[in-house]
């Protein structure tokens, strides 16, 4: 494992911006449930979506590790503004741009870089971990694809307008060729955001129910990986390490955020005659709490800068898996231990505490959950494959 040289300007510079534009805004935009336009817009005229977007594109050409450094400095005061970094240079746009046809990258980047968050649309009521068992269908007619079925959990649902949706893909003759990944824009007659969730955090990002009926994508907008799609969803599956890179930043950023605050707070808040900071049990709370940050950032950047095997443009899975553990299992700690020295101002909705506590929850489940990960992980170190599913037909892929 290598630990990265960072950029110490850029993450200045995000750092002055979230300070000035998210901070204001972060708890207003839990309280009222609404995507933050205002800010997303902002974000663009910044240069901080689309920034890993190469500039023949007409982006920075910036690396996954820049990201993170915007990223923790974002999540620091709002996770919501966090996340449409992540997913405005990482998942479905990385996927664009490395796998895409030119008219598919010229398309996606002019959204990503005028402020669109993209949703990547794996996840059904029937095939969570297992996303393998997706039912989603693409059938082949002529020269375009009519796709059906269902997709739950989606983030951003209601908002993005570039989408990348998983189906299982037929040709004409009803064979299955595998999975593969459809370029479709909401607003398409046949795509269609059913339900929102009430989410226990994260309120001002829409998780959405998708229904697709009988929506048609043209040939020219499905993502062909260099395996097509025999191999097409491992390879697909391969941009979403970008993203838990991501999504482990934002839950590290929300941890660094909660010490700040819990730092200021102790030595500020006196008791017995004395700051509480003075006492060495929340010495040591703050401590463990800096420990976890510290040995958390440095996997995340050290996954964030490595690239899989056969000259994959994405994060290592393997260390992308362990970094997106680690750390979203030590900003639960993290905030909860930064909480508790908050005392009852902790519980209370005047304080960011517990905004931070909700959102911080989230991330030991999207995105891979982490029991799911520590699979990926252990497989890697015996040396076995994933296990199978046990339903799971032998069954040779057609060609394309
Ligand atoms: C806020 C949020 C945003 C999300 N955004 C997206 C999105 O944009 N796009 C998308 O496609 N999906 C998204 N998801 C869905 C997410 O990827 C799934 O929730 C996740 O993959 C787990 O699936 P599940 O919820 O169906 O849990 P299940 O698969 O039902 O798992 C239930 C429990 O069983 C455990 N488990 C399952 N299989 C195993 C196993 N083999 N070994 C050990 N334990 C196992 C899990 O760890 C979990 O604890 C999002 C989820 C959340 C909460």
């Amino acid at each position: 494992m290598t630990i990265p040289v960072i950029d110490a300007a850029l993450r200045a510079r995000a750092a002055a911006f979230a300070r000035e534009h998210v901070a204001p805004r972060a708890a207003a935009i839990d309280e009222s449930r609404e995507y933050p336009w205002d800010i997303v817009q902002k974000l663009a005229a910044a240069g901080f979506m689309g920034m890993t977007i190469p500039p023949e594109w007409g982006g920075r050409g910036a690396s996954f590790l820049d990201v993170c450094l915007v990223v923790e400095e974002l999540a620091k005061h709002c996770s919501v503004s966090a996340r449409i970094v992540v997913e405005g240079n990482m998942g479905a746009i990385s996927a664009v741009m490395a796998y895409g046809t030119p008219e598919q990258k010229a398309w996606a980047a002019k959204l990503v870089l005028a402020g669109d968050k993209p949703a990547i649309c794996i996840t059904e009521p029937e095939a969570g971990s297992d996303a393998a068992a997706m039912t989603t269908r693409a059938d082949r007619r002529g020269e375009r694809w009519v796709i059906n079925g269902r997709k739950h959990w989606i983030t951003g649902a209601s908002v993005s307008r570039l989408h990348l949706i998983f189906a299982r893909a037929f040709d004409a003759g009803g064979r299955e060729l595998g999975i593969g990944g459809f370029l479709a824009e909401r607003g398409q007659k046949g795509l269609e955001m059913t339900r929102r969730e009430t989410t226990m955090g994260l309120c001002g990002m829409p998780e959405g129910e998708l229904v697709f009926t009988d929506l048609e994508v043209p040939d020219a907008m499905v993502l062909r990986p260099p395996g097509g799609f025999a191999r097409g969803f491992a390879e697909l599956m391969n941009a979403y390490n970008s993203q838990r890179v991501g999504a482990g930043t934002v839950a590290m950023g929300i941890a660094a955020g909660a010490l700040e605050h819990a730092v200021a707070w102790a030595k500020e808040r006196r008791q017995f005659g004395r700051p509480i900071a003075e006492f060495q049990g929340l010495q040591w709370m703050l401590a463990d709490a800096q420990i976890q940050l510290t040995a958390s950032r440095l996997m995340l950047h050290a996954a964030a800068a490595s690239r899989g095997p056969g000259g994959s443009p994405f994060p290592d899975p393997d260390l992308a898996a362990q970094a997106k553990i680690f750390a979203s299992e030590a900003a639960m700690r993290i905030v909860n231990d930064c909480l508790q020295i908050f005392g009852a101002r902790g519980y209370s909705r005047a304080f960011p505490l517990e905004r931070m506590a909700r959102d911080v929850r989230m991330f030991t489940i999207g995105g891979g959950t982490a029991q799911v990960l520590r699979n990926l992980v252990a497989s890697k170190l015996l040396g076995w494959k994933l296990p199978q599913r046990r339903d799971a037909a032998a069954r040779p892929a057609a060609a394309e």
